[in-house]
C-alpha cells in the first residue's frame, strides 16, 4: 500500500528513473524508508549524510546509515558539519542561545545550507527528504499560528527550483502518515536510530502534534488537500531568490539564514 501510493507520487511529480536523486539520510525511520522503497521501485538513487558532531547519538546516526547503505547496495556520501561550516553544531546552538530559535530550527538551516551545496557539486538532480504527511501538517500550522504563511511555500510533495543554484527537493512521503511508516519500517527490519535527538527543543512542534491527534486520517488527509490548495495560492506570492553576500548561497535574503547564525555576536 504505502509502496503503492509512492510510487503514485513520484509518477506524479514526474520523477525519471534516469536521475540521479540523492536521499538525505538522517539515520531516522522515514528517510530510511524513502530509500528502501525507491530503491525498490527502481530509481537511481545515492544516499547523503551529515555527522552532526552531538557526541553518541550522531555516531549511532552514521553508523545506521552505512548499515542501510550497504544493505540496499547504494553509495553514500558522508559529510562533516564542523569542516563544511567551520564550527561545530554544540558552538552554533549556544551562540544562538539568546535568540528565539530552536535549536532544531536551527540544525535545520545547516543541514539544508550543507545538502543544497553539496548536491549540486555532486550533479544531483533532485534531493529526496523523509518528511511524512504528518510532519507536513503539524508545520503548515505552526507558520500560520506563528503569523508567518509564506514559510509554506515548502509545501508540497515537490519543490521546484526558483534558482539554478536552487537543488528540486522531493518528498515522496508527503502523503504517508508516520503510522504507515512505522508499520512498514517493521515489517522489512529496516535499521533505524529509534532514540530521539537529546538536543531536540521542539516544544511547540508537540504541542500542535497533540491537535492532529483529535482528528481521523480520513480528516487529516482532506486537511492535506485543502492545505495544497491555499499553497497553491500563497505559492504566487513567494519573493525572488538572491544570493547570500557571505557565502554566495541561495537566499531570500541578503544574507542566508546559515550565515546569519555563524555571524550572531555573543
Ligand atoms: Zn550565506
Amino acid at each position: 500500500m504505502i509502496e503503492e501510493k509512492v510510487k503514485k507520487v513520484l509518477k506524479k511529480i514526474r520523477v525519471n528513473k534516469k536521475e540521479k536523486i540523492l536521499i538525505a539520510l538522517s539515520g531516522g525511520k522515514d528517510s530510511a524508508v524513502v530509500a528502501q522503497i525507491m530503491k525498490k521501485l527502481g530509481y537511481n538513487i545515492q544516499g547523503i549524510h551529515i555527522s552532526l558532531g552531538l557526541g553518541k547519538y550522531s555516531e549511532k546516526c552514521l553508523e545506521v546509515v552505512e548499515k542501510l547503505c550497504g544493505n540496499l547496495e547504494i553509495k553514500c556520501y558522508i559529510y562533516d558539519l564542523k569542516k563544511e561550516t567551520g564550527n561545530s553544531m554544540i558552538n552554533y546552538f549556544r551562540k544562538n542561545a539568546c535568540k528565539n530559535i530552536s535549536t532544531c530550527t536551527i540544525c535545520g538551516i545547516f543541514k539544508k545550507w550543507i545538502l543544497n551545496k553539496k548536491a549540486r557539486e555532486l550533479k544531483a538532480n533532485k534531493i529526496a527528504t523523509g518528511h511524512h504527511r504528518d510532519d507536513e501538517l503539524q508545520t503548515f500550522l505552526m507558520n500560520i499560528f506563528k503569523g508567518s504563511p509564506q514559510l509554506n511555500s515548502n509545501f508540497g510533495p515537490i519543490l521546484e527550483n526558483k534558482d539554478k543554484k536552487l537543488i528540486v527537493k522531493i518528498k515522496p512521503l508527503f502523503f504517508i502518515s508516520e503510522k504507515e511508516i512505522e508499520n512498514y519500517v517493521k515489517k522489512n527490519k529496516i535499521p533505524f536510530v529509534k532514540e530521539i535527538c537529546p538536543y531536540r527543543q521542539e516544544t511547540y512542534r508537540v504541542e500542535i502534534r497533540k491537535i492532529f491527534e483529535k482528528f481521523s486520517d480520513k480528516e487529516k488527509e482532506n486537511m492535506m488537500k485543502n492545505f495544497l490548495e491555499l499553497f497553491k495560492k500563497i505559492k504566487k506570492d513567494i519573493q525572488k531568490i538572491n544570493y547570500c553576500e557571505i557565502c554566495g548561497e541561495p537566499s531570500r535574503n541578503r544574507i542566508c539564514k546559515k550565515c546569519s547564525l555563524i555571524s550572531s555576536k555573543k
